[in-house]
């Protein structure tokens, strides 16, 4: 269940210490120790697994059943006005400790959090295309 060297599997076992600001069975919700904002929230399974795509789907549901309200808290308590939940799949992506978690973090207008959303356009076709791969890659 627990990854010896894993980072977040010691977050949950107490061998590195956390700021918790939720817990139960299966979900543990703790400070991030290098927020982007304040309140900045990390959500993690306590079952190690590596990311969204290899986690059981019993510990999604109890992630999903405390998630929501526990980033209207987040953004409440630190008067933001909004919150992003984030989750950070691979390196390429961000990733850096391979135990799912979700961000929560509080926003406000102007903040700077993230200023760039580098957003482009289709051109003709390439959607359909692309939305054609996807599917024939679909296994639901
Ligand atoms: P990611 O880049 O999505 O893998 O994010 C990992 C996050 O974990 C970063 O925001 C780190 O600041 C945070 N982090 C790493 N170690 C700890 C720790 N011991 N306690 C709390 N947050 C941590
Ligand atoms: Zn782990």
């Amino acid at each position: 269940m627990n990854q010896p060297d894993c980072i977040f599997c010691k977050v949950v076992s107490g061998q590195i210490p956390s700021v918790k600001i939720f817990e139960n069975e299966h979900v543990l919700a703790f400070l991030d120790i290098g927020p982007v904002s304040d309140g900045h929230t990390l959500v993690i399974p306590k079952a190690h697994c590596s990311r969204l795509d290899d986690v059981e789907p019993q510990a999604m549901l109890e992630i999903a059943k405390v998630l929501p309200k526990l980033a209207a808290t987040v953004q409440k308590a630190m008067n933001a006005s909004a919150y992003n939940v984030l989750c950070n799949n691979g390196a390429a992506a961000g990733q850096v400790v391979e135990h799912l978690h979700f961000h929560i973090i509080p926003r406000n207008a102007d903040d700077d959090v993230f200023n760039h959303w580098p957003a482009y356009q289709y051109p003709e076709n390439k959607a359909t295309e692309i939305a054609e791969k996807i599917k024939q890659n679909l296994n639901l």
